[in-house]
């Protein structure tokens, strides 16, 4: 069965699916952002549960209960900070989806939100961000789908939300 990438507006705490992925930084210990969000609507037995995974390299993701969340697991993915394309941070976003995606299928998930990883304080140029995105998530559904069935981006606000739609379109017109 085709898996569906989709694209919405919203806030990803409110997300109802069996995962979401926190754009995390290494310590996994919180921060702002996405990952402060996260952590106050999660609870305080999410710190707790990081800390017993001790923190984890960019590109790679660990996985947390959701606790109060309503999504069921949370992904945990160090991106990389944007050093002006001259440290791999692509390789490095494209390894934060995968591994990410992989470790869903993984805990059998059928349904996974991702949010805009790197876009904010860590200044991944938006568009770049979301070309690698919908390419990395192609890729890795079309090799082995495992039980998913939906993939989201959870968009903050408008511009967000613009580039990895149109960064889906683009990525259709050429599989077509
Ligand atoms: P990073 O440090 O990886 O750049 P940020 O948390 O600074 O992560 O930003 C990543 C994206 O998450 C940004 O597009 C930001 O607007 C967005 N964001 C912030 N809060 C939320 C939320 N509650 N739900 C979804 N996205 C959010």
């Amino acid at each position: 069965m085709r898996v569906r990438v989709e694209v919405i507006r919203g806030d990803i705490t409110k997300s109802r699916v069996d995962a979401i992925v926190n754009a995390a930084n290494p310590s996994l210990l919180g921060g702002g952002g996405v990952d402060g969000a996260i952590h106050r609507a999660a609870g305080p037995q999410l710190l707790a549960a990081c800390r017993q995974l001790g923190s984890c390299p960019r590109g790679e993701a660990r996985v947390t209960n959701g606790f109060n969340l309503p999504a069921h697991f949370i992904i945990h993915t160090p991106g990389p900070v944007w050093q002006g394309g001259i440290a791999d941070e692509s390789q490095v976003l494209a390894s934060s989806y995968r591994h990410s995606l992989l470790l869903a299928e993984r805990m059998g998930c059928r349904t996974v939100d991702f949010s805009s990883i790197s876009t904010g304080v860590y200044g991944f140029p938006l568009a770049r961000a979301a070309r690698i995105a919908t390419e990395t998530i192609n890729e890795v559904i079309a090799d082995d789908p495992g039980k998913l069935r939906r993939v989201r981006i959870v968009a903050f606000d408008g511009e967000t939300e613009n580039a990895y739609k149109q960064a889906l379109s683009a990525a259709y017109f050429n599989i077509a």
